[in-house]
């Protein structure tokens, strides 16, 4: 998440995996993948850390940034027999601050690697500046979206306190997305896959059918596709919730038995749980549709259509959400974007 993406804003009912989460965690266990929920401050709760007792032995994410997360993972470690001294690769799989708040400190620790694809290594060595900027696109992005005033400087002031929880990171080993990285055990392919950030990363074991996905995919909540800002200079802002579904469809033609997610529980039918998300955002664009073709509105207006009144740290959330639907619903040419003294409403065609 960023500082302000505390938790996804769609709950949806899940179907129970047809084994318990225990058993599941046990089968990852037993093939020498270890979860450690790790707390955090933010809504979303704990975040999945995985040891792979393996050679380098391996830290997939680390936490956020804190004193209780950090004596957490040291124990969680210990308790598997190993010395947070003796991690020798982290393994970030993606830009949010609950996952990668504690990578430099545990590095620097144990003197280890820190792994992450290219794409985020801007992001992650220069931490305070990339998140700033962040937060400045994100204030533009809501202010023309119809979002008060008050609530966007309430908004940017939380997240900034929010960003202690995060840390910058020296990478010292960038991944390519199709990438092999080799363990001496196993083989984990890496593949990029942008949408809930644009750095998310699933990390895929083609012999045990098994695929790290951190938050790319998670069993009791759809991953929020956050809008960030442009990397590539450009005035466009990506299409956070087009370029999630297409990352999903390609995951969704994985064989993986078994999927290890960054929060919450393992998912072992990844084609199903997929296909709900499809569905999920399919009906959202439907009905934010027909609350266009009522009269033009601001998707600021249709997240409180949604969702009635909208907690302060949820705003960004909520309007990433109606955006990414909207720009959804405008590839299909049933909307478009009409922008008047820097303000946006949406119609339909
Ligand atoms: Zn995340």
């Amino acid at each position: 998440m960023r500082g302000l993406a505390a938790a996804s804003v769609s709950s949806t009912v899940e179907r129970r995996a047809t084994s318990a989460p225990d058993d599941l965690f046990a089968s990852a266990a037993a093939a020498g993948v270890h979860r450690l929920a790790i707390p955090t401050p933010f809504a979303v709760g704990r975040v999945n850390v995985y040891l792979i007792d393996d050679e380098p032995l391996t830290l997939v994410d680390a936490g956020p940034n804190s004193g209780t997360s950090f004596d957490e993972l040291q124990r969680g470690i210990e308790g598997l027999g190993h010395a947070l001294e003796d991690i020798e690769l982290v393994i970030i799989t993606h830009q949010h601050i609950d996952h990668l708040g504690l990578v430099s400190l545990v590095a620097a620790r144990a003197a280890a690697a820190v792994a992450a694809i290219d794409v985020a290594v801007p992001f992650v060595e220069n931490f305070s500046a990339e998140a700033q900027a962040d937060d400045d696109f994100a204030r533009e992005l809501m202010l023309r979206h119809g979002v008060p005033a008050d609530v966007v400087a309430a908004l940017q002031t939380v997240s900034q306190a929010f960003r202690a929880w995060g840390a910058r990171a020296d990478v010292t080993r960038p991944l390519h997305d199709g990438e092999a990285l080799a363990l001496r055990d196993r083989t984990m392919h890496v593949h990029h896959r942008p949408g809930h950030s644009p750095t998310d990363t699933v990390f895929h074991d083609q012999d045990r059918r098994m695929l790290l996905a951190a938050d790319h995919l998670l069993a009791h909540i759809s991953s929020n596709p956050l809008l960030t800002r442009p990397r590539d200079g450009s005035a466009q802002r990506p299409k956070a919730l087009v370029q999630y579904l297409e990352s999903l469809a390609a995951t969704r033609e994985m064989d993986v038995d078994l999927v290890l997610p960054g929060h919450g529980e393992p998912i072992t039918n990844h084609r199903a749980l997929i296909d709900q998300r499809f569905t999920l955002h399919r009906r959202r664009a439907d009905k934010i549709h027909r609350l266009i073709e009522q009269r033009p509105r601001s998707a600021y207006e249709i997240a409180q259509e949604l969702w009635g009144d909208i907690a302060v740290t949820q705003a960004y959330l909520t309007l990433s959400e109606v955006l990414g639907h909207l720009d959804l619903l405008a590839s299909d040419g049933r909307v478009r974007e009409l922008t008047e003294a820097g303000a946006s409403v949406w119609a339909p065609t």
